[in-house]
Order: C-alpha cells, then sequence, then structure tokens
C-alpha cells in the first residue's frame, strides 16, 4: 500500500542488535477521524434542538405553577450542562483537527488576568479568598480566544474543586531561569487535590478522579483535554502538582519565543 502510514519502532535486542518493527496504522488512523467526525456531527446536530429547548425553559414562569418550581430548576440546571458539554465536544474536535493555531496574534495579559479575575469572583461568589500576580509589561503570542478557554477552564477548576474558606491565586511569572527562558501562567489552589496515581490521565476526555463529586461540580469532563490541546497548539507545556488535601497548583509554561514585551528594548538586551 503506497499510501500506508507507518509507524516504527527501533528496539534493543542484544549487544550490536537492534530491531526495527514497523507498523501500519493507516487504519487506526482512519478509525480515529471517523471517530472525531462523528463527534463534531453529533454535537453540531445537538446544538440547534438544546438551543429551542433552553429558550423555551427561560420562558416557563414557575410563579404561575409554584409546585413545578424545583423540577424547572432542575430541567433549566441539565438543559445548561448539555449545552455545556455540545459547547466543549465541538471545541475540542476544532482542536483535534487543527495542527496549528489559524491565526496568532498580541494577546494583552493584563486584561486577560483581569478577566480571569472577574470570572473566579462571579464563580466564587465570595466563598475563596482570591489573588492576581501579573508580570507588568509582558503579554503573549498566540490565539486569546484558546488561551482565555484554557485558562478560564483551569480557574473554574480551582474553584469548583476547592471548598468554602479555600484560597486560588493566579500568577502570571518568568520562568525559573529568567524570562529568557519563557514565561509562566499558574493557577494554584488549597483545594481537594488529586490523587498521584490519577495524574498521568487527568487530561485525557471525561476522565474524572471522583465520578459524584465531579459530577455535582457541573463539569463536563473535557475541561482539561480543552487545556492540554491549546497549550500544545501553542507549543506550551502543562505541568501538575498537587497533593491530596493540601491543593494543586496547574503551570502553563510558554517558551520565549511567545513572549512579546510591550517594552522592546528588554528583547534587545537577549543574547
Ligand atoms: P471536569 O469537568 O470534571 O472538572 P476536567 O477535565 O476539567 O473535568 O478535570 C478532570 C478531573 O480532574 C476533574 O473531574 C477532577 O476530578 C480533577 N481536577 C481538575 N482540576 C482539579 C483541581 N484544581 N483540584 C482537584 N481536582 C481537579
Amino acid at each position: 500500500n503506497p499510501a500506508a502510514t507507518l509507524s516504527l519502532r527501533l528496539i534493543p535486542y542484544s549487544e550490536n542488535l537492534w530491531l526495527l518493527v514497523a507498523r501500519d496504522v493507516s487504519r487506526l488512523l482512519q478509525l480515529e477521524q471517523m471517530r472525531r467526525d462523528f463527534v463534531a456531527n453529533v454535537s453540531h446536530e445537538l446544538r440547534t434542538p438544546l438551543t429551542v429547548v433552553h429558550g423555551y425553559l427561560d420562558m416557563l414562569d414557575p410563579s404561575e405553577h409554584p409546585d413545578w418550581a424545583p423540577m424547572l430548576a432542575e430541567m433549566q440546571r441539565q438543559s445548561q450542562r448539555m449545552t455545556q458539554l455540545v459547547e466543549d465536544l465541538l471545541m475540542l474536535s476544532r482542536l483535534e483537527s487543527q495542527d496549528s493555531l489559524p491565526g496568532e496574534e498580541t494577546v494583552a495579559m493584563s486584561s486577560m488576568l483581569a478577566t480571569l479575575k472577574r470570572e473566579a469572583l462571579a464563580l466564587s461568589q465570595n466563598r475563596h479568598e482570591i489573588a492576581m500576580e501579573d508580570l507588568a509589561g509582558v503579554d503573549l503570542w498566540g490565539s486569546n480566544k484558546e488561551l482565555h478557554s484554557a485558562f478560564s477552564n483551569l480557574v473554574s477548576n480551582a474553584i469548583r474543586y476547592t471548598p468554602a474558606g479555600g484560597s486560588i491565586r493566579i500568577r502570571f511569572r518568568p520562568e525559573a531561569g529568567g524570562m529568557a527562558r519563557g514565561v509562566v501562567l499558574e493557577v494554584i489552589d488549597s483545594g481537594y487535590g488529586i490523587p498521584a496515581a490519577h495524574l498521568p490521565r487527568i487530561t485525557e476526555r471525561f476522565y474524572r478522579v471522583s465520578t459524584s463529586r465531579s459530577r455535582e461540580s457541573g463539569g463536563t469532563g473535557l475541561g482539561l483535554s480543552i487545556v492540554k490541546h491549546v497549550l500544545n497548539l501553542h507549543q506550551a507545556r502543562l505541568e501538575i502538582a498537587s497533593e491530596v488535601g493540601r491543593g494543586s497548583t496547574f503551570a502553563c509554561h510558554f517558551g520565549a519565543d511567545r513572549v512579546r514585551s510591550r517594552d522592546q528594548g528588554y528583547f534587545d538586551t537577549l543574547p
């Protein structure tokens, strides 16, 4: 098959012998593409009926039938969840089908951070202490919309998996070896934490540590998958450190080529 895609692996066999194993993965890739198309199509088709259901539910006035109020509220909550799930699936399908970002621009980080803080305050409703540390004069180069959705997922997780009275910190800082090595956006919480055994799989689609807590928290199980894909498209890396009962840190590491300084003079001084 001249159009076959091969996966090659070199395996040490003995001291001076190596095995080259070639596997035809064309069929696997084809199936993976079919899965992606299917998910994208189904999500797209679900969008319109959901908008209609959601719209009509919003029009029903619970004061006309007070005994229906709890049912209406639950139906609204569930249809909101379904809408979020469909939007997340569509976003993930779009991200998976891209090899690179469609358009890149300067992402103004002070307004990004201000938006994240506003979102955190709205979600927390005064139940947490929220702090933010900006890196004055430094912006990122990438996609505003995609980065916002990644950071916003991390912030909403931090709030949802931190009990009342806890703290959330959003921090934009230079990389440990200095800004010439890049910058880091961190979301640090003092919440439940994630057991080490779950960490390797936490960014997989629909993977959750505790189904009941995650479901109660209103999430879709797709947030961290979206974060990982957005960061990959920016050649950035997600690092997770967590301790059960103490909290978690989600750090997004961006290379120096993604950093834009508003004071261009700083870059002229770099080697
Ligand atoms: P979900 O919509 O379920 O929150 P995510 O993909 O965003 O989905 O996260 C996957 C799982 O990782 C969550 O269900 C939760 O168990 C765990 N998790 C994510 N963020 C945190 C956090 N900040 N603290 C503790 N657990 C977290």
